[in-house]
């Protein structure tokens, strides 16, 4: 699905440079950037603004890596909030797609179908998140939801979420984040990033 931005959206990924992003140290980001695409390379990189609430569209590309196999083919990922991960893989093909496949919350939920293009093709995440919750105690209160589509497929369902994943930058879920882009060794690619920041809650007029 090809989606020009809302209004309200932050373009994240000008095409040109990496100036709204970092490393995870908070040094500047070191992927290579050609033609309007980045290349995982270097470790994870995150943006320097924060989230909580928030609709993400991005575009991305896995590499040839037809040797590998299971976690080793086209790995990356996108952590919103820095936190929860959804997976980046070659999933193209697999039957029945696991907690560890492309579209998957990571080692938490699967996708429900697999909507994977093949390696080298352009694929799209359209991501409706909503942050947890955190009490005035600092408690829970809600989990953070995810709804996930892939090349326009729904492969997320409003999906509760158990906690933060492996990897996560944190685990204070009540703060806002950053939207991190994982580097796991593999030459995955990225273009037309945006986030569109949601309100925590409409109007109660009526
Ligand atoms: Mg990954």
């Amino acid at each position: 699905m090809t989606l020009a931005p809302p209004s309200t959206a932050v373009v994240l990924f000008n095409g040109k440079d990496l100036s709204n992003w970092t490393q995870r140290n908070g040094d500047a980001a070191i992927w290579e950037v050609v033609d309007g695409v980045m290349t995982a390379g270097g470790g994870d990189i995150m943006t320097q603004e924060r989230f909580t609430d928030f609709m993400l569209h991005l575009e991305f590309m896995t590499p040839n890596m037809p040797e590998a196999t299971g976690q080793a083919k086209g790995n990356s990922g996108v952590f919103l909030q820095g936190r929860y991960e959804i997976q980046v893989l070659d999933s193209y093909g697999i039957e029945v797609p696991g907690k560890g496949d492309c579209g998957a919350i990571y080692n938490q939920f699967a996708p429900l179908v697999n909507a994977c293009k093949p390696p080298l093709e352009w694929q799209t995440y359209d991501v409706i998140f909503r942050a947890a919750r955190v009490d005035p105690s600092g408690q829970v209160a809600e989990n953070a939801r995810v709804t996930l589509l892939q090349n326009g497929v729904v492969i997320q369902n409003n999906t509760q979420l158990l906690g933060v994943t492996g990897g996560s930058a944190n685990e204070d879920v009540g703060a806002p984040g950053p939207l991190l882009l994982q580097d796991h060794g593999n030459p995955v690619q990225y273009r037309n990033i945006w986030v569109a920041p949601l309100p925590l809650k409409g109007s109660d007029k009526y």
